[in-house]
């Protein structure tokens, strides 16, 4: 969807947002800053004041007609402390900092620079180490920035792709989104594998009742429903032994980890084993809201039926050919 909307977004964002936007820069910002406040310094121009506001969270929230006001309102000392008095923002001289550069209302003076070229040196004084330490002698550190010269230019997108961290390249949604997976169990399966289920030991502080619903012998987490727990590893264990899963489970991460690894039988066991998973994690989240929230105790075997049930279901959907497994 995102790619779909980006040809669009050129035209759905004012040209005021230069930021983040394709072909606009940042760089536009800085420099309407001193074209607006070019005559700042005269003295016989009526008062006027500029604001910075940081409006990122507010976006919704914001009076734009007020803005719109003060934006174009000459301001004088009353107004201005009213404005002081009735916000949280604080008067401020020139030079202050836009973007992270100074802004004057004249003319940068030379020693107004230095804080920003300062960094900029510290910037390239770290790559230089890093490309040494990468490259192991100067001559080698040499012929790779002459391989970032592409066509006669320095391209600066090869140099940051030397540079930036380069990303682990997770597996596992390949797995949690593939076609076969209902979504409202991949999205479960999800946000088991980024933690995000708010088992009770993630409410510590909140509630006082930390025990898991389903064994009511041990604190509930993520790794104890699905693995430790009785009723959890009774489920897995013959969930596991029905879509012929050998290996033993231990974590949401490890058991996505073999399954994409050893998803090599055939295509139906492959998703047999994926769609299991899928449904284990999800009937047993939802067993356990249940009886937190309905008061409905669920014995495993009715857990263990209603995932045979949705996974032949879902089998059947996709392989309607098919007699039996
Ligand atoms: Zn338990």
């Amino acid at each position: 969807m995102a790619s779909r909307l980006s040809p669009l977004l050129i035209n759905l964002i004012d040209p005021a947002q230069a930021a983040f936007v394709q072909s606009r820069s940042m760089v536009e910002n800085i420099y309407l800053v001193p074209e607006l406040l070019k005559h700042y310094g005269w003295s016989r121009i009526s008062p006027r004041c500029i604001m910075k506001i940081d409006l990122r969270k507010a976006y919704n929230t914001i009076n734009w007609d007020f803005v719109n006001d003060v934006l174009i309102a000459s301001i004088d000392r009353v107004d201005l402390d009213n404005i002081k008095n009735s916000s949280d923002l604080s008067v401020e001289k020139f030079p202050f900092r836009y973007l992270g550069l100074p802004v004057v209302a004249t003319k940068l003076s030379i020693a107004q620079f230095h804080p920003f070229l300062d960094r900029v040196a510290g910037y390239i004084s770290s790559w230089a180490d890093k490309l040494l330490v990468a490259e192991g002698s100067l001559q080698a550190a040499k012929s790779r920035i002459e391989q970032w010269i592409i066509g006669g230019k320095f391209s600066s997108k090869a140099a940051y792709e030397f540079f930036r961290p380069q990303k682990i390249k997770l597996t596992w949604p390949k797995l949690v989104w593939h076609g076969c997976i209902t979504p409202k169990h991949a999205f479960i399966l999800w946000l088991g594998l980024k933690d995000r289920l708010l088992t009770r030991d993630k409410l510590q502080g909140h509630i006082e009742d930390l025990i898991c619903p389903l064994c009511m012998a041990a604190d509930e987490s993520i790794d104890h429903l699905f693995f430790q727990c009785n009723v959890g590893k009774q489920v897995w264990s013959q969930i596991k032994n029905w879509i012929g899963f050998l290996r033993a489970m231990t974590t949401l991460k490890i058991v996505v980890k073999w399954m994409i690894k050893e998803a090599t039988g055939t295509r139906i066991q492959s998703k047999a084993k994926k769609i299991g998973l899928a449904c284990t994690v999800y009937f047993l989240w939802e067993a356990r809201n249940e009886r937190i929230f309905e008061g409905k105790i669920k014995h495993r075997k009715t857990i263990i039926r209603c995932i045979q049930v949705q996974v032949y279901r879902i089998i059947y959907n996709l392989f309607p050919d098919l007699i039996g497994l």
